[in-house]
């Protein structure tokens, strides 16, 4: 467990950093609940997460993650 990691935690226990996080994962046209997808990549060593509304049909974020 990287210090990194830990301060990311504890930071989304402040209720205003909760507020925001919530915001992250509604459709901001609808409010809609998004639905979050993550695909490996070939070589596994990135996740690709992509939030979807399934009312608007329109993808909000890509984002990449390095697994190493
Ligand atoms: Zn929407």
């Amino acid at each position: 467990m990287d210090s990194q990691r830990l301060q990311y935690f504890e930071k989304i226990e402040n209720p205003k950093h909760r507020e925001f996080i919530d915001s992250l994962s509604h459709c901001v046209l609808c409010g809609t609940v998004l639905e979050l997808r993550h695909t490996k990549s070939d070589e596994e060593t990135q996740i690709r997460e992509e939030a979807h509304c399934p009312q608007c049909e329109i993808k909000t974020r890509a984002k990449i993650f390095a697994l190493n």
